[in-house]
């Protein structure tokens, strides 16, 4: 009974978040296989977490692990919800799932459409590869911004020996190639603007599998140097390591990055929805989704279809409107209506019943059988000015950057 009581209130807690869409971020995590994607997600996931201890406690957090363990799921999940402060303030950060390969199922542009964020993650033993460049300019194209994480920085030390000016020539370096992407792909008026630049503290450097980042704003504010770092590595004394850990949690760097860099979907949706979406901008469909008005005509796109015992889920964002429970809606791509019949938020990778999901949010529904990734709900009355978001377009790879 104590423990539900604690559920109802992270629920009510989060809900509460979504309904003001400046606390909201929809994110991704990007790179080049083996650089570190699924590390770092999970470590985001596992580290900041379902809820706050301050909201819930450890009692609920316990509790979801030992569901887990019963239904002998991973803790891994395609999307999920974490609950990060940033200066006193709750965010709920949507972590969606993009696929760490290259494929040409548009599955990658699929997710990348529900996104407005994408935390770049590269090898630093590695550098720029091939698909860190397809996939930063498949997010470029979808008016995804990045910010970028720079991994594995253990390995400079341990196999590269590197030395602090080793290490930092080595960071200018990706630096360098992730900017030469951006000017590359990035359209016009996004170009300038969207360049990474270490000193404001849109670049973060260290390990996901030891769990520590930081920005160079953050070093210099926790007085950690290369030195230290190299130090810690060095001294074959595993506690040194857990120390970084301690000072510079990896989920602080890069959510306090993402809330600081990453446009909010209300931001994000009046540049992308001109980009994403076929239609009209002078209908109202249009215009609600450009304001992201949760009192506007529902619009919802599917971007992850699962199918489950009761039936499908669907999850997707929320482009305008409210979605809930009840709503009839126009299947756009197949011509057919269905009945919304369940909604849910995610609480980390679980899913929780919720009676409403507003606009610039991700969520699930249940309902629509049949449904496929890709399609777009509307609501029935706004058929006639419905529309689905652009034809997805594959890119081929392109030829190998410097490394
Ligand atoms: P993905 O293919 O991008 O999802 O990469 P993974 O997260 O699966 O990581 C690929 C490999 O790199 C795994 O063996 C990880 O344990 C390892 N790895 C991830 N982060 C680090 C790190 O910070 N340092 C080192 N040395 N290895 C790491």
């Amino acid at each position: 009974m104590k423990k539900m009581g604690a559920r109802v209130k992270v629920i009510s807690e989060i809900e509460k978040i979504m309904a003001n869409i400046e606390q909201v971020r929809n994110i991704g995590v990007i790179a080049h296989v083996d650089h570190g994607k699924t590390t770092t997600s999970d470590t985001l996931l596992a580290g900041a977490g379902i809820i706050s201890e301050r909201v819930a406690g450890d009692a609920l957090l316990l509790d979801y692990l030992n569901v887990e363990k019963e239904r002998e799921m991973t803790v891994k999940a395609a999307n999920a919800s974490l609950y990060h402060e940033y200066n006193g303030k709750p965010y709920v950060i949507n972590l969606i799932d993009t696929p760490g390969h290259v494929d040409f199922t548009g599955m990658v542009t699929r997710s990348l459409r529900v996104l407005d964020g994408g935390i770049v993650v590269v090898d630093s033993a590695e550098g720029v590869m091939t698909q860190t460049e397809t996939v930063l300019r498949q997010a470029l194209e979808e008016r995804v911004k990045p910010v970028l994480f720079i991994n594995k920085v253990d390995r400079l030390i341990k196999e590269l020996k590197f030395g602090p000016q080793q290490i930092q020539e080595r960071f200018v370096e990706i630096i360098k190639d992730v900017n030469n992407l951006i000017d590359m792909y990035a359209e016009p008026e996004f170009k300038n603007k969207w360049k990474i630049n270490p000193a404001e503290g849109n670049v973060a450097f260290g390990s996901a599998k030891d769990k520590w980042a930081l920005t160079v704003p953050d070093a210099t504010k926790k007085g950690i140097t290369f030195q230290n770092i190299i130090d810690a590595y060095s001294s074959n004394n595993k506690d040194k390591v857990v120390e970084l850990f301690k000072k510079a949690p990896i989920w602080d760097a890069l959510l306090n990055m993402v809330v600081k860099f990453i446009p909010n979907p209300k931001e994000a949706q009046k540049y992308r929805i001109p980009k994403i979406w076929k239609g009209n901008l002078d209908s109202d469909l249009g215009k609600a989704m450009m304001e992201s008005d949760p009192n506007g005509p529902l619009v919802f796109y599917a971007n992850a279809i699962k199918v489950e015992k009761a039936g499908i889920v669907a999850t997707g964002r929320v482009f305008s409107g409210t979605l809930e429970p009840g709503k009839e809606v126009y299947i756009v791509s197949s011509d057919r209506t269905g009945r919304i019949l369940q909604v849910s938020l995610y609480m980390g990778p679980f899913r929780e019943l919720t009676a409403k999901i507003p606009a610039g949010n991700i969520g699930a529904l249940m309902g629509i059988e049949g449904l496929k990734s890709g399609e777009t709900l509307v609501e029935v009355s706004y058929k006639s000015q419905a529309a689905p978001f652009e034809q997805l377009h594959y890119i081929s790879e392109p030829v190998v950057t410097s490394a």
